[in-house]
């Protein structure tokens, strides 16, 4: 396993060239009109023409060969525990996969499959600075997992928020996965947590394992979390009509994941749009779970959104990239200078019946990647998980 990924050292210049398409990431404008991004010690520096930006001095240069270039995806719904290995499936190398299908970034949702998770407050907020500090050290593949998002129970007091904020915890787990599932205390430890710079998640639908407990529509507008944690359920999803209650009683991120229901995925995705707040919209995958591990999964969301619900391919990408970025305050998922060189490269999956790999989105099928970088390191090549990419990237001067 790749658990010890290069960390940016001393100065690096990388320069993508020959950029066939530029997804932005930015729904207000997903298509840049652009062929060379250039990236100086891991942060863009450079949009635009080849002709127009200073490529001099690069110490790697990627021949995109006419591909397509958008910021790495970004998870929004994970359950890491430790290093890369998930008991839940008992799976190693899963966040390793994970990059092979163009995720960069990953924001844990609870390290709830601990086995021996602690529930004590002491323990979990020991678990939780744990988790925060273990994987910002590993990375694996270079993977930017945020972890370290402790699951609340009932004893814990607005000190305890103060504490865990201090020590570095930016992340609230799944509300309802631990002892508060009423709206009033939710809203307060919500609350609290909001006060801190800390930021909350809500499990929204019926439970997902045994031990787990339904959260309806009431109880997620009253604990008001920055996200609504899987609206299309975890897997089983509320109804319809509470979905769209949900969508009109709050200005909240609506997280669509793929270990979720489909179905209430596209009605609230369709419910979404008439209200005009697609951006509002962003993409998980709510794995490792009892659904499994996917490592294709946020590019399934997107194809998913994109072929059945009608959305252009170039803004379902949005839903996994900037609408992501903008909503959990990250430096990545949009192609704009300043922000982290995150980059996933690709194409059209061989044989894909449709004329570009838009179009193949459209129909339904998944892009090849052939090329993953984060800070603006090559991580991956062509990838071992997706269908293979008609062209691929190359890197032509180091
Ligand atoms: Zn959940």
């Amino acid at each position: 396993m790749a658990h010890d990924a290069p960390q940016a050292t001393g100065a690096s210049k990388l320069v993508i060239r020959n950029i066939g398409l530029l997804l932005s990431g930015a729904m207000e404008k997903p298509i840049l009109d652009a062929d060379t991004v250039v990236a100086e010690n891991g942060r863009i520096t450079a949009i635009g023409k080849a002709k127009d930006v200073d490529t001099a001095g690069a110490t790697t240069t990627v021949d995109a060969m006419g591909t397509t270039v958008a910021p790495g995806l970004i998870d929004s719904h994970v359950h890491p525990v430790a290093g890369d290995w998930t008991p839940r499936q008992n799976q190693l190398g899963w966040i390793d996969s994970f990059l092979h299908g163009g995720v960069t970034t990953m924001i844990s949702a609870g390290e709830v499959h601990m086995p021996g998770r602690p529930r004590d407050v002491v323990g979990l907020k020991a678990m939780a600075i744990f988790a925060q500090r273990a994987f910002w050290t590993l990375r694996p593949g270079g993977v930017k997992v945020h972890a370290g998002a402790p699951v609340i129970e009932c004893e814990m007091v607005e000190e305890d928020f103060r504490e865990l904020a201090a020590a570095g915890v930016k992340l609230l787990g799944e509300v309802g996965l631990g002892g508060v599932k009423d709206g009033p205390t939710a809203r307060k430890m919500v609350a609290w947590a909001r006060k801190y710079g800390i930021q909350s998640t809500i499990h929204t639908g019926g439970p997902s394992i045994p031990g787990s407990g339904l959260i309806g529509a009431d109880v997620v507008l009253e604990a008001d979390t920055d996200v609504v944690g899987h609206i299309n359920g975890g897997h089983t999803a509320l109804p319809d009509n509470e979905i769209r209650c949900i969508c009109e009683g709050c200005k909240r991120g609506l997280e669509l994941v793929h270990n979720g229901n489909e179905r209430s995925a596209l009605f609230t995705l369709r419910t979404a749009r008439e209200m005009g707040d697609l951006s509002r919209i962003i993409l998980g995958t709510d794995s490792p779970a009892g659904s499994g591990v996917q490592p294709l999964g946020i590019l399934r969301m997107v194809s998913l959104l994109s072929s059945l619900g009608d959305v252009p391919a170039e803004i379902a990408f949005c839903f996994a990239t900037g609408n992501t970025a903008r909503m959990r305050e990250l430096d990545c998922g949009l192609i704009e200078v300043g922000r982290s060189a995150d980059f996933v490269i690709m194409d059209k999956a061989q044989h894909s019946p449709g004329k570009t790999i838009l179009d193949s989105v459209q129909l339904g099928d998944l892009p090849g990647i052939g090329m993953t970088i984060i800070d603006g390191i090559v991580r991956t090549t062509r990838s071992r998980n997706t269908p293979p990419a008609t062209k691929v990237p190359e890197i032509v001067g180091h």
